[in-house]
């Protein structure tokens, strides 16, 4: 495999060009010639001269292309209007085919059915390239259906783009179809000596707690925790609204974790309601953290993923690089030039960068793909190395804005942590751990109105309640200290029973953050009624099942030998809501089932 670069200037060099290009052919085994054509808009009055002379030189030449938001020749962004590059493949089993079929909303299914049924039916395609005209269609559904193609096979590819990124004009292009606005363009290869790689390079770092997307149609987002979504960029970094915005806020995206991957979502305007046109879908519930780049931690990430690609040995290197890191960089090639170490490289600033990763292809934004293509085994070339310029630079530093990042990233970690105590306190008894009176209180009304509202009566909670027998001459006898373990021993009892055998519990013991903030409403728990006095909740447990639990905490905690008070033991009231009372008719109920209890001799389990 080969790649001859051409930038377009002037129509008799070109000709030129592709003369000694077919010559060159001509004196080499050749299987296929296959021309990628970028340019800045497809009106380019070169366009046309450019694809007729391919055809008319070498007529068996297959061409695809597309208009580009820039274009990427020699791993630089260069200023020419048009660029072509020629890959040419010398590997007699390769094969090279072009489709184009016109994709809608309407099309959208039967075009990426058709294109999965002929990869899968075809063992030998190794990869598929694809390049679209995204012209607002929501993608999502083009390329959760092309991830049917079957998994062995490496796809990517890009969007098409206008230079002038205002201008709505963009187009696909090939030999075998016009130049169209609503069209996508595959390029498929096989062989069984053709080998692909393509990954995303992204470098952006979440920043800050997570939002989640409480509003979004499509590539609109309205609402992030339910406030308008600029309002995000407005407090947090105080990105005005202005026409600096898309350029302010693009060092800041959104970054979401779909099909397990990191996917960035930039916006690109801000409307008055203070919603956010964003570069692509990003799907209403996904939680989302703002990202930041900075040049260091983009530049280390490139190259991190530079070795990947000298490891694949490439002969060509394709990129998809978001319009967007071509304005961050501001027209810079700091990222793509190094790659000219490993092969020619080329390439176009998209409105959309396409890869698979793992089993999904998915639509990135403010990523760079990069496809690497070999024809043969892997053949290392000493001289071919990735090299960084400021690689040794990047090596051991850590740049300002990243110490900054991770300085709030602790900083707000703490916070949370903070706030995760705090309301574990506010609801929680401090010496048994388990919830204080008006947190039970709360759960049992809470329990009581849900499953009355439910209509569904398998759903109404029983209740024990609990009270240690004669435990004033505990106090009395050995001291208040042994009490309170005797108090702490029946509460640890309470819990490991709890989470073992009442329905609902988790069958194993559940810490203190889990007992707050995972097993919310609607689970078994505990609470500290007064003194030596518990209520336990069974939320959906009929009477039969909270005696068995009841009597068998009666035995368990009569087992406990206490270092000073010996064996102690404990009398429980046990009953079941029933409909139409209230939380206090059932709490009183269940009170009078333990007086019942005490009154009748204790140490024992009276139900009502
Ligand atoms: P009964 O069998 O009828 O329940 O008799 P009792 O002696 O246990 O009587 P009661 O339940 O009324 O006694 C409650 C006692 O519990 C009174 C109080 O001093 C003691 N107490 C309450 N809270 C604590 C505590 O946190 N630690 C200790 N050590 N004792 C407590
Ligand atoms: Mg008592
Ligand atoms: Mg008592």
């Amino acid at each position: 495999m080969k790649v001859f670069e051409y930038k377009y200037t002037d129509s008799a060099i070109f000709a030129e060009e592709l003369k000694a290009l077919k010559t060159w052919c001509n004196n080499h085994v050749v299987s296929n010639v296959l021309f990628h054509i970028y340019t800045h808009h497809t009106e380019c009055p070169y366009l046309g001269t450019v694809l007729h002379t391919i055809s008319k030189t070498i007529p068996r030449a297959l061409y695809v292309g597309c208009s580009s938001g820039g274009n990427i020749l020699g791993g630089e962004l260069v200023d020419s209007d048009v660029i072509v590059t020629a890959t040419v493949f010398e590997d007699p089993d390769t094969t090279v085919e072009v489709h184009q079929y016109s994709l809608t909303e309407h099309t959208e299914e039967t075009v990426t059915d058709k294109v999965v049924d002929l990869v899968n039916s075809r063992p030998e395609i190794k990869a598929v390239e694809f390049l679209v005209d995204i012209h607002g269609l929501s993608m999502t559904g083009f390329s959760n259906r092309l991830s049917n193609i079957r998994e062995d096979v490496t796809i990517f590819g890009g969007g098409a783009l206008n230079v002038d990124m205002d201008e709505t004009n963009t187009n696909v292009f090939s030999k075998v179809g016009d130049i169209s606005d609503k069209s996508v363009v595959f390029i498929l290869y096989g062989g069984k000596n053709i080998f692909a790689d393509a990954f995303y390079v992204e470098g952006w770092n979440p920043l800050g707690h997570k939002l989640k997307v409480t509003r979004a149609v499509r590539n609109r987002l309205y609402e992030l925790d339910g406030k308008p979504a600029y309002d995000t960029y407005d407090n947090y970094l105080s990105i005005k609204n202005d026409e600096n915005f898309f350029i302010n806020s693009l060092g800041f995206p959104l970054i979401a974790n779909i099909n397990g991957v990191n996917i960035l979502r930039a916006p690109t305007s801000c409307f008055e309601d203070g919603s956010l046109s964003m570069t692509a879908d990003i799907p209403e519930g996904e939680m989302v953290n703002l990202s930041y780049g900075d040049p260091w931690t983009i530049l280390k990430t490139v190259n991190q993923y530079g070795i990947r690609v000298q490891e694949f040995a490439p002969q060509a290197i394709y990129i998809f690089s978001c319009a967007a890191r071509k304005a961050f960089w501001a027209g810079d090639s700091t990222e793509t030039k190094p790659f000219t170490s490993l092969a020619p490289t080329t390439g176009f600033y998209t409105s959309g960068e396409f890869v698979r990763t793992g089993k999904y292809i998915n639509q990135h934004n403010v990523t760079m793909v990069i496809a690497s293509m070999r024809e043969g085994g892997i053949t290392r070339d000493p001289d071919r190395l990735f090299h960084m310029e400021n690689a040794a630079a990047l090596s051991g530093q850590v740049s300002m804005v990243n110490r900054l990042a991770n300085f709030l990233d602790k900083a707000t970690q703490e916070l949370e942590d903070a706030n995760t105590r705090l309301s574990i306190m506010a609801v929680t008894d401090g010496m048994t751990g388990l919830f204080n009176r008006m947190e039970i209180q709360r759960r049992i009304s809470s329990e009581v109105m849900q499953a009355v509202s439910s209509g569904d009566d398998s759903k109404l909670p029983s209740l024990i309640m609990i009270d240690i027998d004669n435990f004033k001459s505990v106090n009395d006898v050995c001291g208040h200290n042994e009490g309170d373990r005797v108090i702490k021993g029946l509460c640890q009892m309470i819990s490991e029973v709890i989470d073992k055998r009442a329905p609902g519990a988790p069958g194993r013991r559940r810490t203190d953050i889990e007992m707050v903030t995972v097993f919310k409403e609607g689970t078994p728990c505990a609470g500290r009624w007064g003194g030596e006095e518990f209520m336990i909740l069974l939320p959906s447990t009929d009477l039969n099942t909270a005696v068995d639990i009841a009597e068998f905490m009666r035995i368990e905690f009569s087992k406990i030998k206490f270092s000073q008070a010996g064996s102690q033991t404990i009398s429980l009231g046990v009953t079941r809501a029933v409909r139409g009372e209230n939380s206090d008719m059932l709490c009183g109920r269940v009170d009078s089932a333990l007086y019942e209890a005490k009154r009748t001799g204790k140490n024992k389990v009276v139900h009502k």
